[in-house]
């Protein structure tokens, strides 16, 4: 049985990230990946997914934006065929990218699924394999509509394996992924039906973000309906698809998106032959440092089931390295204030705490909010007067921020250096102290009264 210091299960953001690391410091390294190198985020997630939402911006700038500018451009043509091809060699090349940095930090690879036979064996391809340190980074896939022609429905993955930019879309679900690819489709000219079972999309995020994107969308032609629960799908005979849902009404799409959570990759690994114990829902129980019930064997990424981000799945999985394989003993991820983007049309970007959540957790007198509502300048010179909305939650009364929400043009690329900020402990005090730069949307975090 060929022997490793560390073998690594599952080669996507998280596996990839362990692996390499876990290489630099001089570690024997095997990663198992059963289908294509870099997981989700590369193939069927984050990098797919940003290409069509930049397309889809591009065609929303040049045919809603750019006249108020004196731009009169037409669009001879868009080619969805052709944007899907080359959007499918970039991620080619990113394989490339990847089997060469791991070739750099000397980890072995090999192409199959792994099981475990016991807790520190694991076979592939017949052949069986052994390691002291065996990482857990399998990810998840998306759940699967359970009702009556719930097989008719395609997820993410069958997005992005659409060739041709269906004419009418019905869209099922109320997370990022339901609200991202409504603005991808909207965006590039398909008209999308967004049906949600409550009162608003996002509802874990704060209040202000869906109520503004759900005005948004509209402003867009988008057609919303909340309060609607899906029980069939059925497939009419001219080839389109009809969603019925339980308050009677119906809607009929060329395609049916459903984008309702994701389930873990947990189910064929074999973890019954070890002491590994999974949650109800099937994700690894891991502590802080990434153990899991079985000593050697550690998770990380979507498959614990904690904060599925892309670069949550890295920097967990660079921390156990580190800690493994580096001597670092106590290193950790902190899983508190992860910032996030959601790429609707415009961008939502998000840190902390909710308004929501805040009061829940430290009562109404011990939080004050801070709200500004905008026309960014982008649209100065249009008609069409979109708004964006910020807002701070603050803590008691040093101010401490503890929540930084916005949606509007523009404030994906904004968070991340007021994340820095806010893992630091800021105060509005802070903020204030901080010279705007104008004119900027950004300038509005540092100006609030
Ligand atoms: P994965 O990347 O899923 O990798 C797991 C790998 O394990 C897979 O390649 C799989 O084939 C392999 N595997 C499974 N079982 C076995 C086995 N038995 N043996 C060998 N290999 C196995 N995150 C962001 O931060 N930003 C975004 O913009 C973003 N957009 C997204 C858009 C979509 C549509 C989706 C679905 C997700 C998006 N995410 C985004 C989330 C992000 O993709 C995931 O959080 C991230 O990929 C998780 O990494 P991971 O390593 O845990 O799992
Ligand atoms: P999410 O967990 O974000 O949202 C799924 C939502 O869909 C649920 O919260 C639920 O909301 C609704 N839902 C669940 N079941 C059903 C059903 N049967 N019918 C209708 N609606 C249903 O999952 P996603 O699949 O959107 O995304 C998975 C994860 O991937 C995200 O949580 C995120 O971590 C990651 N991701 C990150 C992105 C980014 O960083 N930009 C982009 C895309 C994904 P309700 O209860 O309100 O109905």
């Amino acid at each position: 049985m060929k022997e490793f210091d560390y073998i690594v299960v599952g080669g996507g953001s998280g596996g990839i990230a362990s692996a390499n690391r876990a290489g630099m410091h001089g570690a024997k390294v095997l990663l198992i990946e059963g289908n294509k190198i870099g997981g989700t985020c590369v193939n069927v997630g984050c990098v797919p997914k940003k290409v069509m939402w930049q397309a889809s911006s591009m065609l929303e700038m040049i045919e809603r934006d750019a006249p108020s500018y004196g731009v009169q451009a037409n669009i001879e043509k868009f080619d969805f065929k052709e944007l899907v091809a080359r959007r499918e060699k970039y991620i080619d090349f990113l394989h490339g990218a990847y089997y060469r940095g791991l070739e750099s930090n000397n980890v072995e690879r090999i192409e199959g699924y792994a099981t475990f036979k016991s807790d520190h064996v694991v076979s592939v391809n017949s052949e069986e394999y052994t390691a002291p340190n065996i990482l857990i980074a399998t990810g998840g896939r998306p759940s699967q509509m359970t009702i009556p022609g719930g097989e008719f429905a395609i997820d993410s993955n069958g997005f992005f394996e659409l060739t041709e930019q269906p004419k009418e879309v019905v869209v099922l679900g109320a997370g990022y992924i339901a609200a991202e690819l409504s603005g991808v489709l909207q965006g590039m000219g398909t008209q999308v039906h967004w049906a949600f079972r409550h009162g608003r999309p996002l509802r874990t995020f704060d209040h202000m973000l869906a109520d503004n994107l759900v005005e948004i969308y509209r402003e867009n032609k988008m057609k919303l309906y909340d309060h609607h629960v899906a029980k069939e799908i059925k497939h009419n005979t001219d080839g389109t698809y009809t969603v019925y849902f339980e308050n009677g009404n119906t809607l009929t799409g060329d395609k049916i998106l459903f984008a309702g959570g994701r389930v873990p990759n947990t189910d064929k690994l074999g973890l019954e032959n070890t002491a590994v114990t999974l949650n109800e829902k099937g994700f690894v129980i891991v502590d802080k440092f990434q153990n899991t019930t079985s000593d050697g064997i550690y998770a990380v990424g979507d498959v614990i089931g904690k904060i599925d981000l892309t670069p949550v799945a890295i920097a967990a999985g660079r921390h156990l390295s580190e800690r493994i394989f580096n001597g670092k003993s106590e290193e950790f991820l902190d899983y508190e204030n992860v910032p996030t983007v959601i790429f609707t049309h415009p961008t939502i970007a998000t840190i902390g705490l909710s308004e929501e959540t805040a009061i829940e957790r430290y009562g109404k007198d011990q939080i004050k909010i801070y709200h500004s509502r905008f026309t960014p300048m982008y649209f100065a010179l249009s008609d069409y007067r979109q708004k964006c909305d910020m807002k701070l939650i603050c803590l008691g009364e040093e101010e401490k921020i503890i929540g930084l929400h916005a949606i509007g043009v523009g404030v994906d690329e904004m968070l991340q250096g007021f994340a820095v900020a806010i893992k630091m402990g800021a105060t509005k005090k802070d903020f204030d102290d901080t010279v705007a730069i104008h004119p900027t949307g950004s300038e509005e975090f540092v100006t609030m009264r």
